[in-house]
């Protein structure tokens, strides 16, 4: 690494460590974090190339935050508690501004978890940013996909579809009161807090990061079972539900990825213990495939189109 990118390292990217695990952070070939006993290391990356994952036009700052979003998403999936990440970043030029801006935003996410930056790489190329999150759960309690039970109760924190909303006023759909869809698709909050209250409650977890059809399909898969959501329960904002009587998009909340909520399923014996923000939006059963009860009537999501794997 050159001279300069040393310093811009320096610069941006270092700061005393603030949690406990990191034994050693950044200027090192590599990072040290002390795992205490009893408990397990979650790992996860996510990476964002520019005009694939963000227009050009984003704001650094946001950009910096919603990476960071992203991985912590995962954790929070796992009801795993953050403690440090890596940042790999691919630049087309060295910008003080912009990595000003961006280090803000992703700092100011990662200082309310008092979790680390301990390392990275800094590369030039086409703009793409990765981050390697890394946090704590206790030795077999994490929240996985394949253990989701019949009978459980399925439930979503959070409302479904603003991201995807935020995304289309983006592309240029007009309406009134944007601003909370357009903050949902640019600065995610990742349910953290909401995942590690999960740990002992919830049988399964993911995140909504393709869709809840999508990603809901996921735990129905590993789990091999099935499910019936009702519509109508399906949490929506006001702004949603205005756009779904103007355009008659009504999937838009089963489809639309990238809200970052929490989608879990509980065991109804369970359910009173829940105290967070949440929605029982149906319920797991036997037969496999995702079924859904809009107007009393009953349909096949296969029959609405719906095909969780994606190309990439
Ligand atoms: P090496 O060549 O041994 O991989 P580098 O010269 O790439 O090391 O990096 C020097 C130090 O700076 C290392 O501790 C590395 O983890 C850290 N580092 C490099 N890029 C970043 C980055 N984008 N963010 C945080 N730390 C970084
Ligand atoms: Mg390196």
């Amino acid at each position: 690494m050159a001279v300069s990118e040393f310093s811009l390292i320096k610069r941006f990217f270092t700061r005393p460590a603030k949690n406990k695990q990191t034994t050693l952070s950044i200027g090192d070939d590599c990072a040290l974090l002390s795992v205490p006993s009893a408990y397990e290391l979650a790992i996860t990356t996510d990476t964002m190339v520019e005009n694939v994952h963000f227009f050009p036009d984003v704001n650094p700052e946001d950009l910096g935050h919603k990476l960071l979003a992203v991985n912590l998403s995962d954790l929070a999936s796992m009801g795993a508690k953050p403690i440090a990440v890596t940042l790999a970043l691919t630049l087309p030029e060295v910008n003080e501004q912009w990595l000003q801006e961006f280090s803000t935003g992703l700092f100011a996410l990662a200082d309310k978890y008092q979790l680390d930056l301990v390392g990275g790489d800094t590369t030039s190329g086409p703009l793409t940013l990765s981050i390697q999150a890394m946090g704590l759960v206790k030795s077999g309690q994490a929240l996985k996909r394949c253990s989701a039970k019949v009978g459980d109760l399925i439930y979503v924190t959070g409302t479904l579809g603003d991201a995807g909303l935020g995304l289309k006023v983006k592309q240029g759909y007009q309406m009134h009161d944007s601003e909370s869809v357009l903050a949902q698709f640019n600065k995610p909050l990742p349910k953290v807090n909401e995942g590690l209250q999960l740990l002992n409650i919830a049988n399964a977890c993911v995140d909504i990061s393709d869709g809840l059809a999508a990603d809901l399909g996921h735990i129905l898969d590993m789990s091999a079972v099935g499910a019936l959501l009702n519509y109508e329960q399906l949490p929506v904002s006001k702004q949603l539900r205005h756009y779904i009587e103007q355009t008659q998009d009504w999937e838009m909340p089963l489809r639309a990825g990238e809200d970052y909520e929490l989608c879990f399923t509980v065991p109804p014996e369970k359910a009173f213990e829940l105290d967070i923000q949440c929605t029982c939006i149906g319920v797991i059963d036997k037969q496999q495939g995702l079924r859904l009860n809009k107007q009393e009537q009953i349909v096949d999501f296969k029959t609405l189109g719906f095909d969780h794997f994606k190309e990439i």
